[in-house]
């Protein structure tokens, strides 16, 4: 995992090329693609409703992980009108599918989450907690976005693509259920990354960006361990019983005591998904879901080895027995491909930030000070390229199941700048400005920025030819794939289904329906910004289609 750029330059002649001289993109050179480039900016902003209405309408799914049946619906019906062949039910998930377009090389796959988060809903525009839905899901990460990113730029492309008879394929996937890391390295072990050439991946952010080489944060695999003790009554007869929750509080002490003695580099946390019926009945059946982060495939597989013998001593304390061990998702740490990364960092120059408008900034200073972040508004520079972090460096964090795709093709993740900076993440206050002209503009910018890249792929040759030398020579030289999930493992497709039961009634007499409202905020009546009273209370009445 570990590079140096002396190392990549030593061993990519092609690579370093391309990054000395990267103030001098392919289109400089190149006028006819430097016309289509101008071309497809124009086009891009000319789709701006389309693009808002498909950031509004997933939004208001606001649906889970493997839940995502309204959001992939809609999504796939608007690639069929236009032209994509859809295979869907990819991989055994049910919300997965791959949409196709065109033919021959080079093949572009793009992609991006579909998924929200637990006790997230928002209503937008509304610079304080005000669940539209309470309890209800909602877009706390604002996954909501990256698809209207993507398909708004393939929709531009297929245009050129088809005038300028370009060979080429274009390829949609969803990331479903990122929030359980849940499907990417299904999709990879179904084959789907097979023939690309390059996956330009689009995830929320606040500033338009990309990076190369290991990122900051982690990889990590998810499990669900399950006990099983023996039922009986808790005070008429507690010593025929074995409890089942005890075996999971057991564990969970004895992890929190174990943690002291890992590396600074690991994170760990867990819920408990089942710990009991009632008092009176000595559990059965209890069940544990931890996720394990370290920094590379062998360090997740010591830590997950750790959690297994915490697992097995906590059963023998007890009495019970370790049931099942289920493995929910996982995620290799990601490695993003550097001459696709500094190609696109040289196409959002040209591309700049949204202008934001007083009230966008309002409202962004709004949020950040409600949940005490730093008040400094929207970005309106923008950010430089991030570049590799060497495992000396990271200190962990989050993970994305990207990382599995990035092992397998040359990819890259954009960030574009739909949310605002300074919030906590996996909140309902990153769900807020989801819906918003912050949303909105943010996703343009991004659409603009796979276009051109795509641009970029498609008429130069070389740049494909340099991203696979990176991935060869450089990044997998000593590096090799191998999944996480074992080969019996099945993607966790059930994850979800009780809540969405339980709160789908309620969010669909919120769905938003274009056809009657330019905006989601306008169906919802919603003035932009609305922030706290004087008098410091937050308030707003949303309307229903009721
Ligand atoms: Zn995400």
């Amino acid at each position: 995992m570990h590079l140096t750029r002396s190392v990549s330059c030593l061993s990519l002649l092609l690579a370093c090329a391309l990054s000395a001289g990267a103030q001098a993109p392919a289109s400089q050179s190149n006028p006819r693609l430097s016309a289509l480039k101008t071309e497809a900016m124009k086009d891009i902003d000319s789709r701006a409703q389309f693009t808002q209405q498909f950031v509004d309408q997933v939004f208001s799914f606001g649906e889970l992980g493997f839940q995502e049946f309204e959001t992939s619906k809609y999504i796939v019906g608007i690639l069929k009108q236009n032209g994509f062949t859809v295979r869907e039910g990819v991989a055994g998930i049910p919300t997965a599918w791959v949409a196709t377009w065109g033919s021959g090389k080079p093949v572009i796959a793009l992609g991006s989450d579909l998924d929200g988060i637990p006790q997230a809903s928002q209503i937008p525009g509304v610079a304080c907690h005000l669940p539209l839905v309470q309890g209800a899901p909602g877009h706390g990460e604002g996954h909501n976005s990256g698809q209207a990113v993507n398909i708004t730029a393939a929709l531009a492309i297929k245009k050129i693509m088809q005038r300028e008879h370009m060979s080429g394929t274009l390829k949609i996937w969803p990331g479903v259920a990122e929030e359980q890391l849940g499907s990417k390295a299904y999709l990879v072990r179904d084959g789907v990354f097979k023939d690309v050439d390059v996956v330009l991946f689009s995830h929320v952010g606040s500033n338009l960006q990309t990076g190369w080489g290991a990122s900051q944060g982690s990889g990590l695999v998810s499990v669900l361990y399950s006990f099983e003790g023996q039922a009986a009554h808790a005070a008429g007869a507690p010593w025929r019983g074995r409890s089942a929750l005890d075996a999971v509080e057991l564990m969970d002490v004895g992890w929190n005591f174990r943690r002291e003695h890992l590396r600074l580099q690991t994170r760990s946390h867990y819920v408990i998904r089942n710990g009991g019926d009632q008092p009176n009945v000595v559990p059965p059946t209890a069940a544990v879901w931890y996720y394990f982060r370290e920094l590379d495939y062998k360090k997740i597989k010591e830590l997950w080895a750790i959690g297994d013998s915490v697992a097995q001593g906590a059963a023998m304390m007890t009495g019970t027995k370790l049931a099942s061990e289920r493995v929910l998702g996982s995620a290799w740490p990601g490695h993003f491909n550097r001459p696709i990364a500094e190609d696109m960092t040289e196409n959002i120059k040209l591309i700049g930030l949204p202008k934001w408008t007083a009230a966008d900034q309002q409202f962004a200073r709004a949020i950040q000070k409600e949940v005490k972040g730093d008040t400094t508004g929207l970005d309106t520079a923008v950010a430089k390229l991030e570049s590799d972090v060497p495992d000396s460096l990271n200190m962990g964090g989050g993970s994305d199941d990207i990382g599995d795709i990035s092992w397998n093709a040359p990819t890259i993740v954009l960030l574009y700048p739909s949310n605002v900076p300074n919030l906590p993440g996996h909140h309902w206050s990153d769900a807020i400005a989801m819906a918003t002209p912050i949303a909105h503009k943010g996703a343009t910018a991004g659409a603009k920025a796979q276009a051109l890249t795509m641009l970029d792929i498609l008429l130069t040759p070389a740049l494909v030819d340099s991203a696979w030398s990176y991935f060869r020579n450089v990044q997998t030289k000593t590096v090799k794939y191998e999944p996480l999930m074992r080969p019996e493992d099945r993607p966790a497709t059930e994850l979800n289904t009780d809540i969405l039961a339980r709160y789908r009634p309620e969010m669909k007499k919120f769905y938003y329906d274009p056809k009657k409202y330019p905006t989601y905020l306008q169906q919802l009546g919603i003035a932009y910004p609305t922030l706290r009273k004087a008098d410091g209370s937050c308030a707003a009445t949303p309307n229903t289609l009721q």
